[in-house]
């Protein structure tokens, strides 16, 4: 028999990873929304409550709602679906908070319908609800919250996601200040043309990650988190970027960019020793700010979106 409810953990996630703008990224554990979905006899997308942040119950207004939608419109099953959302990622964070919702209700809707998608076809539909966000189609976060691990997205259109193997000691700090950047505002600063140099060196550095990542070579992956068309612009938009980087790096980290469009800054490490000193340096780096912040250390979420227990 058919579920007629389920609870989702769709979890926030790093874009770009310093050398895959708009086509890296991936999944964190530790931090996630949960949403809870039911099939009910009305047709229709409705979402019922909002906890945690003020965020639009509006279905077109809101990424869950745009995406179930998508997947609604396209599916046309009997009846219809309610959302309710407690959302733990800050939106606006840069670890993908919308993402999570869009594709958590994507998710959630494909299992209570027996799964009749696959994850490809989920990618696209979220990719609808993520475009109420930020304006443009773009799936970077959506596909590690999605897939789970770390995923290139090749293409969206079609949508075409290819799974990059995670080396098993491989560990993510993020550091979240709680200053707020605006997606769209970000991506207006980018400038409109890149040059060829600039465009050699940051495919060679995307190359090469991905080798390192698919041969577990730590040295190649640390060599290869640099950013140089997209992080001199957007860190200026965050307050001490230069000195967390610096400490990180110092502590040990392998490398340190922004986490999609920020405010929050990524480290990968080596070992979850490593990982906690990097963590420390980053915020120590901080200390005489005038913001907070959250941190989180944890190793890659191989998973992605997942159902769980829980009694509402
Ligand atoms: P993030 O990288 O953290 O997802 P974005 O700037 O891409 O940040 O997305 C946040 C924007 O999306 C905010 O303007 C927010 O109001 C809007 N939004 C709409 N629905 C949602 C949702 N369900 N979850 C998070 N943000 C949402």
């Amino acid at each position: 028999m058919k579920r007629q409810e389920i609870h989702v953990l769709a979890p926030a996630t790093v874009a770009n990873v310093c050398c895959g703008f708009d086509m890296l990224g991936f999944c964190l554990n530790g931090i996630g929304d949960i949403m809870h979905l039911k099939r009910v006899d009305q047709p229709g997308i409705r979402i019922t409550s909002i906890n945690g942040f003020d965020l639009p119950l509006e279905v077109r207004k809101n990424v869950a709602g745009m995406a179930a939608l998508a997947m609604y419109d396209a599916l046309q099953p009997q009846g219809g679906f309610e959302i309710s959302l407690d959302k733990k990622i800050k939106p606006g964070s840069g670890i993908g908070s919308s993402a999570a919702s869009a594709a958590g209700a994507v998710y959630g809707i494909n299992k209570l319908l027996g799964e009749p998608c696959s994850k490809e076809e989920l990618t696209g539909f979220a990719i609808k609800g993520e475009a109420v966000a930020s304006q443009c189609e773009h799936a970077d976060n959506l596909a590690p919250a999605l897939f789970g691990g770390m995923t290139l997205v090749k293409s969206i259109s079609p949508v075409q996601v290819l799974k990059i193997p995670i080396p098993e000691e491989l560990v993510a700090c993020v550091l979240h200040p709680h200053i707020t950047i605006n997606t769209a505002e970000a991506r207006a600063l980018l400038p409109a043309q890149v040059s060829l140099e600039n465009t050699i060196t940051q495919s060679g550095h995307l190359a090469s990650l991905i080798h390192g990542m698919h041969t577990n070579n730590y040295d190649l992956i640390s060599d290869s988190l640099t950013d140089v068309i997209v992080e001199p612009h957007r860190s200026k938009l965050i307050p001490n970027f230069s000195e967390i980087k610096s400490q990180a790096l110092k502590a040990g980290a392998l490398g340190c960019g922004i986490s999609g469009s920020g405010p929050s800054i990524f480290a990968l490490c080596r070992g979850m020793e490593i990982a906690q000193l990097v963590s420390k340096s980053m915020a120590a780096a901080l200390v005489n700010a005038s913001f907070t912040f959250d941190l989180y250390t944890a190793p890659i979420n191989l998973q992605g979106c997942q159902p769980i227990n829980q009694t509402k």
